[in-house]
């Protein structure tokens, strides 16, 4: 009996009691691989005792004060630290409590910033299909996930979407990926016209998606393209790093591997790494001095906004990685689970295509390697594939709609920036013997 609204009403959880380094412990005494941090969360593994003593300090010291009256040094010191590290032209962050809080800022920041600089029609939010930006109603609009959106579609705002850079299923015969790229580009420029150039205030996108497609990064030229498009028509750009940044993907934002800086980024997940709900929006100082030279005012804020316990476990999350140089540990282990997952899954009948960068990798899974088809969605692969590999103690991230929101399946690998070789190595043994047993007796 339970007094939870659960995520699934049928499902009986098992009860979480413990977190040690990459394990989870249930009730039961069961242990668990976290190969996923959640949802690509627990950048620095479970317990660390740092972020332990610092939230401990800080709730002792201060746990809240309305910023309506107040700052607090954790969050000065925690901005400070993400703006030294920001890509270009960044040098303001707005605090939130996760990734949609965030998503949600940064769209009203680009539309009061086209308020105060006297640019009133420009009004729509071009975004993509196949993406995730959150579940809040504005974030939801943004996304494009079939079947995240459809049960709150009246609910929505009209936001246009252009195609995903999917180059697995999206790219032609013959055509090179920066071919790819630039034809997906270009249909942001296409959407802008047809909307009327003047009338655009934003582009919102994930630098690499994450949960609906899998761990997909950019081809080669495709983020240049459109920071160029924008540039050229005064559109902000968006990137969503909610998922895939703050070292995820091997560098501290994403965007660094693609040379390329946002107007407004969102982060959360590995900004406090899950010991406290945090997110941010990191804004550049174009933006920022706009709203303090016009109204000097964001109309915005939440209650928990910049909460000081919360800047305190993020702020030592975040030295931590500095001091113990994890990023370069996301490097080497990231190129240790791609050989690994290459090794098991190169030749698997059923694995269509191993990606991702850093310790951000995915499978995607298909009933036929040649043609690419998918599963039957009836079959709910995923979903088999999630609780195999739970039953095994392997926690990974599989999520089903890959191809078009409905068809599709993909796993989704996000372990700690602590990683070793032998941890890397039994994730795809356990991996591997979950996806063998749920593909065995359903071929295509
Ligand atoms: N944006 C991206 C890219 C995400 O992956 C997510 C969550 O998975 C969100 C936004 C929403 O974040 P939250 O669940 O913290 O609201």
């Amino acid at each position: 009996m339970t007094r939870i609204l659960h995520r699934h009403t049928r499902t009986t959880y098992p009860v979480a009691v413990r977190g040690e380094g990459i394990h989870l412990f249930d009730s039961a005494g069961k242990r668990y691989i976290d190969a996923s941090g959640g949802a690509a969360v627990s950048c620095l593994g479970h317990g660390h005792p740092r972020v332990v003593a610092a939230i401990q300090r800080q709730a002792e010291t201060l746990a809240y004060a309305h910023t309506s009256f107040f700052t607090s040094e954790p969050a000065e010191a925690l901005a400070e630290v993400l703006v030294e590290g920001a890509p270009a032209g960044i040098g303001h962050v707005y605090f939130v409590s996760g990734g949609s809080e965030a998503v949600e800022a940064a769209l009203k920041l680009a539309r009061q910033y086209f308020l105060e600089i006297g640019q009133p029609e420009r009004r729509h939010v071009i975004a993509r299909w196949q993406s995730y930006h959150g579940n809040t109603l504005g974030a939801l609009a943004a996304g494009g996930n079939l079947w995240r959106r459809r049960p709150f579609e009246p609910l929505l705002v009209d936001m246009p979407h252009v195609a995903a850079c999917y180059p697995y299923r999206g790219m032609r015969p013959g055509e090179s990926e920066e071919a790819y790229g630039r034809r997906v580009a270009d249909e942001l420029e296409t959407e802008i016209l047809r909307l009327g150039p003047g009338t655009v205030a934003a582009f919102v996108a994930e630098t690499v998606v994450g949960a609906t497609l899998g761990a997909v990064p950019p081809v080669p030229g495709y983020l240049p393209r459109i920071r160029e498009i924008c540039d050229r028509h005064g559109v902000l750009l968006i990137l969503d790093e909610v998922m895939c940044g703050m070292g995820r993907t091997g560098t501290l934002h994403a965007c660094e591997q693609e040379g390329v800086a946002p107007d407004l980024m969102t982060i959360a997940k590995g900004l406090g790494g899950g010991y406290q709900p945090i997110g941010a929006v990191l804004l550049s100082e174009r933006i920022f001095a706009a709203v303090r030279d016009g109204s000097g005012f964001f109309q915005h804020g939440h209650t928990y906004l910049g909460h000081p316990v919360a800047c305190a476990a993020a702020l030592e999350v975040q030295r931590v990685i500095a001091d113990e140089d994890l990023l370069a540990n996301v490097r080497r282990q990231g190129a240790v689970l791609m050989e690994a997952l290459t090794a098991r899954f190169g030749d698997h009948p059923h694995v269509g295509d191993i990606r991702g960068r850093g310790l951000f990798q995915a499978i995607e899974l298909v009933a036929d390697r040649n043609t690419k088809e998918p599963f039957d969605p009836a079959l709910k692969l995923n979903a088999r594939i999630k609780a195999d590999a739970m039953a095994r103690g392997l926690l990974c991230y599989p999520m089903g709609g890959t191809v078009d929101g409905q068809r599709g399946d993909h796993v989704l690998l996000a372990p700690p920036f602590t990683l070793t070789e032998a941890q890397a190595a039994e994730i795809v043994r356990l991996l591997g013997e979950a996806v063998d047993a749920c593909t065995k007796d359903i071929g295509p």
